[in-house]
């Protein structure tokens, strides 16, 4: 510490500060319009000048550094003096109409002024007013407001990495604009809304924010509700409205956020969300009461499983007449074929059906209780389809529910169509299937290599952390099947074939072997099956594997060179990788190649799955997979089940349970008739969608929990209407494995509910006897059963831990998280190698499909579109699907820019609008998959991955057609 004297006090503050900081530090206020914490200062606005004595003249605090035995006075006449003249110079370039800004009351500038007592400017200047530009979306830019701090144009460059705009002219005429001055809506900007944040003026403010006279509002923090990165946001209400977002300084984004998470906030005051449950009465759906919807369901639950376990004891129990009734229909069947008698057959058929029934019918008649049947040993005619966007206190009631009460292991959610993979892969490698290190390690890292993930429109503020470290010298590598946004960050771009992933890991592998690069040591002490991974690349080439890929071997050798030496160097991959009918075998190839490498367990290192959705992470640990139960507990070891049994007091399900893809063909095949869906629309995100709405309409009962009336909900029994995330106290788990909280910020609409109530409301319905009053209840017993999560608690959450949550594994009260998995050792002890030999998917192309299909996602919309639809500004930049196409396959076909065309596969086709780019190789098409109309879900296949059944939606052969 050293010693200062600030306003004739003496203080000790740490060494190496700013005067700036240092009283912050000692909280002494000095007013700043262009500093911004974390970026060095430019000491441009002058507004935090101070006196220090000595000092020839005043000095600027944010960029002077405080020394021993300084005397500073930061308020004195000379000082306040100085301001005073510096905020009049700035408000005499600065719009006088202040009454008529949407900034008014919150403008940091105006603050200022009036605390210096600068009504009107003593410089007037009267210069026409230049034009808005309001072309962007969410936020309109008015130069006549700007102060010229720069914060904008730093924050864009620096945080998000963007650059998009910058100071363009001169003196005078200096102004904030896009490059070139064009219009934000033609420039590179994405509508972050960071540069809004930053602004100290009315010179950029939201299009939607309306505060009306009376300016109070109030301000809840929480967590984005999009996508897997987790980042923290405000939500500011008024009137129980969410009025407005801005960012929270949260461990995973640091004040940023994407467009989604800024400004796709409408739907949660949306006119069109549930407001009371719906019915299906003489097939349309109707408006309902809570009672009348519970005990459709009831009704419903009680007839199939009754015919279930009717079912079950007939065939246990009359095995011998149905026999004999099968055995006397072949043969009369065999008799009287060739329609000789059709007639006389089925007339004697039904005789001996009677006869049969009759008996069967006896032997029930004297069974008094059949619905005590064991019905745990077998299949079950129940299903659940538990919720990525729902909280880790719903997925473990939810799981608990299908489990306990609906006695089945049915139940699964959308990570088995994005990450199952890594779940399984990275278990058998590791012992662990999640990011093994954190998001906040990445803007430090020297090697990012980034495999079938296009970061910056699938987790845009990662992507940020990435460009971050560009702009300190890191390398980027890029693997991919589309020149993505981030190669032109990269230095090395391998521009794969879809489903190459195996081959290309292995070609590094290789390489990486070829020149002794490999960590020696690391394999020697931390892993297992180096032996079995040589000898399967002693089998190939790294030319073979760059053929397979069609790149560079070059390309390839040098990727490997680069990764292996580097000091932090990590992968990070999403369904690219997943994606495919040999998803599990990219994984194992992933963290083969990080082993081989020795980058596991380090800082700025590791295996980093990036996580679709918000809860994806906590869904998967909550249970809410047919074969694990909380914690990755598997359902096929009799001790995991015994311990459930007793803390559930209760007996469970033993059978194999089915996966999203299985429950539907199962529905099919009539063995599954009742289905609880909770906040998920499988119209849109489920492959082979013509043969999911089949499953889906056909359901004998089905239910769906949601906030709209979705595609899913549309087909649905019984539709609850559930409360947003803005509505309900829970917890997310991000993709690096932290948990944080959610707050509640307003009261959901009408009479829906949180789905923790929904779920309980249903379980008591049919019998239960549930109380959970709170979610911080439901979270305490998750402690008790799940050891990663045994330390977390509301307490912890909402006190000490408030601002950073949790990282599991967090196995007790004292423990603080874990930043990095696998330090010392893996979770399975040894790292294990597992090789995997290349296979191509599923679909290859042919003369009827001479195109490969891939799906994925883009920046502004967010799944199925279900929140995201509801923001006018996310629809009118991207309210419509399209198709990337390469320009010479344009040509070759004919087709120009935004023509509609024809796409169709072995499953189905579709028209959609063509968007020419060179994004796309010549026999590449790309297409969102989140889009109802025009969906590439119809035209992908359920080409599942033998292990963790994935679909490859990443790999479908398609035509094309010209429509006129
Ligand atoms: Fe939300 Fe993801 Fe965007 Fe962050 S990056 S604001 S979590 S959608």
């Amino acid at each position: 510490m050293i010693k200062v004297r600030i306003n004739e006090v003496n203080y000790e503050v740490p060494p190496n500060l700013t005067i700036l900081a240092a009283s912050r530090f000692i909280g002494v206020e000095i007013p700043t319009l262009c500093y911004i914490p974390g970026l060095e200062a430019i000491g441009g606005c002058r507004l935090c000048v101070v006196e220090v004595t000595g000092a020839r003249s005043l000095v600027t605090a944010c960029s002077t550094p405080v020394t021993e035995n300084m005397e500073i006075f930061t308020n004195s006449s000379r000082v306040r003096e100085c301001r005073r003249t510096t905020l009049d110079l700035l408000l005499s370039n600065h719009d006088k109409n202040c009454f008529s800004c949407s900034k008014y009351g919150m403008c940091e500038f105006r603050t200022l002024c009036a605390e210096y007592g600068l009504e009107e400017t003593s410089y007037p200047a009267d210069e026409p007013l230049k034009p808005l530009d309001t072309s962007n979306r969410f936020f309109v830019r008015d130069p006549n407001k700007c102060i010229l701090c720069e914060k904008c144009v730093r924050v864009c460059k620096e945080w998000q990495g963007h650059g998009a705009i910058w100071l363009s002219s001169r003196g005078y005429k200096t102004e904030v604009t896009p490059a070139f001055k064009v219009s934000a809506q033609d420039s590179e900007c994405v509508s972050c809304g960071t540069c809004l944040t930053v602004c100290p003026t009315g010179s950029i403010y939201p299009k939607e924010l309306h505060l009306g006279s009376d300016m109070s509002f109030e301000k809840i923090e929480t967590v984005c509700p999009y996508c897997g990165v987790g980042c923290k946001l405000n939500l500011h209400v008024k009137s129980n409205k969410v009025i407005s977002v801005s960012p929270a300084n949260g461990p995973a984004n640091h004040n940023l956020l994407c467009v989604k998470g800024r400004f796709a906030y409408n739907f949660i005051n949306h006119k069109d969300r549930l407001k009371t449950p719906f019915i299906r009465k003489r097939g349309k759906l109707i408006p309902a009461t809570w009672d009348e919807a519970l005990d459709k369901i009831k009704k419903a639950y009680i007839k199939i499983d009754t015919e279930y376990k009717k079912k079950l004891f007939i065939s246990e129990n009359c095995a011998e007449k149905i026999s004999e009734f099968n055995n006397q229909s072949n043969s009369i069947d065999n008799k009287y074929k060739n329609n000789v008698n059709n007639d006389l057959a089925n007339n004697i058929n039904n005789s001996f059906k009677n006869n049969i029934n009759g008996d069967v019918d006896n032997k029930l008649a004297n069974y008094k209780n059949i619905l005590n049947i064991d019905t745990l040993k077998d299949g079950s005619p129940f299903a659940g389809l538990s919720s990525a966007k729902c909280t880790n206190e719903e997925n473990y009631l939810f799981q608990k529910m299908m489990r306990s009460v609906f006695k089945t292991n049915h139940v699964d959610h959308c990570a088995r169509l994005c990450h199952a993979p890594t779940v399984a892969g990275l278990a058998m490698s590791f012992g662990s299937g999640a990011m093994t290190n954190s998001i906040s390690e990445i803007s430090d890292m020297d090697v990012i290599f980034i495999l079938g993930s296009n970061t910056t429109e699938t987790h845009p503020v990662i992507a940020s952390k990435m460009r971050q470290a560009k702009q300190k010298g890191a390398i980027i590598i890029v693997a991919e099947p589309r020149r993505i946004d981030l190669c032109r960050e990269a230095d090395i771009f391998l521009q794969i074939e879809p489903g190459s992933n195996v081959a290309l890991l292995n070609g590094l592998m290789k390489a990486v072997l070829e020149e002794g690069l490999e960590d020696k040591s690391f394999i020697t002490d931390r892993t297992e099956g180096f032996k079995e991974l040589t000898e399967m690349l002693e089998t190939i080439t790294v030319e073979a594997c760059a053929d397979i890929c069609r790149v560079s071997a070059d390309d390839i050798r040098a990727a490997a060179r680069t990764f292996a030496k580097g000091d932090k160097a990590g992968v990070f991959y999403a369904m690219g990788v997943t994606q495919h009918s040999s998803g599990t075998e990219g994984v194992l190839s992933v963290a083969n190649f990080a082993m081989l490498c020795g980058k596991i367990g380090k800082s700025g290192c590791g295996v980093n799955p990036l996580r679709g959705q918000n809860n994806v992470q906590g869904a998967s640990d909550m249970g809410a997979v047919p074969t694990d139960l909380p914690g990755y507990q598997k359902v096929a070891v009799d001790s995991n089940i015994q311990k459930f049994e007793e803390a559930w007091n209760t007996k469970l399900p033993k059978f194999k349970g089915k996966t999203v893809t299985e429950i539907m063909d199962e529905i099919l095949l009539e063995e599954i008739r009742f289905l609880f869906i909770m906040g998920e629309n499988p119209m849109v995100s489920d492959p082979d969608l013509t043969h999911a709405e089949e499953a889906l309409r056909n359901t004998e009962f089905l239910v769906v929990a949601d906030i709209f009336m979705t595609e899913t909900a549309a087909l649905a029994d019984v539709v609850l209407p559930a409360a947003s995330f803005a509505e309900k106290e829970g917890t997310f788990t991000n993709t690096e494995r932290r948990v944080q909280l959610l707050n509640k910020a307003i009261s959901s609409p009408g009479e829906s509910k949180e789905d923790r109530e929904i779920i309980q409301e249903i379980v008591n319905a049919i019998g239960g006897n549930w109380n959970y009053s709170s979610s911080s209840q439901i979270m305490d017993e998750i402690a008790s059963l799940v050891p990663i999560y045994g330390g977390i608690s509301y307490d912890r959450l909402k006190g000490a831990n408030k601002n950073y949550g949790l990282q599991w594994p967090c196995p007790s009260l004292n423990h603080s998280g874990t930043k990095i998995l696998h330090t010392s050792s893996f979770t399975r002890g040894k790292g294990k190698f597992i090789p995997c030999v290349y296979k191509s998917p599923a679909e290859t192309s042919s003369v009827e499909y001479p195109f490969i299909l891939t799906t994925g996602r883009i920046l502004y919309q967010y799944h199925t579109r279900t929140m995201t639809s509801k923001s006018e500004g996310i629809e009118e930049i991207a309210g419509k699907n399209f198709v990337e196409m390469n320009p010479s396959t344009a040509t070759k076909y004919n087709i120009s820019q935004g023509e509609m065309i024809s796409i169709f596969s072995e499953r189905g086709e579709i028209e959609v609008n063509v968007r020419i780019t060179s994004k796309v190789k010549e026999h590449i098409l790309f297409m969102p998959f989140h889009y109802a109309e025009s969906a590439a879900n119809v035209l992908t296949g359920a080409n599942l991955d033998p292990i963790s059944k994935i679909p490859e939606y990443k790999v479908s052969a398609v035509g094309i057609r010209k429509i006129n």
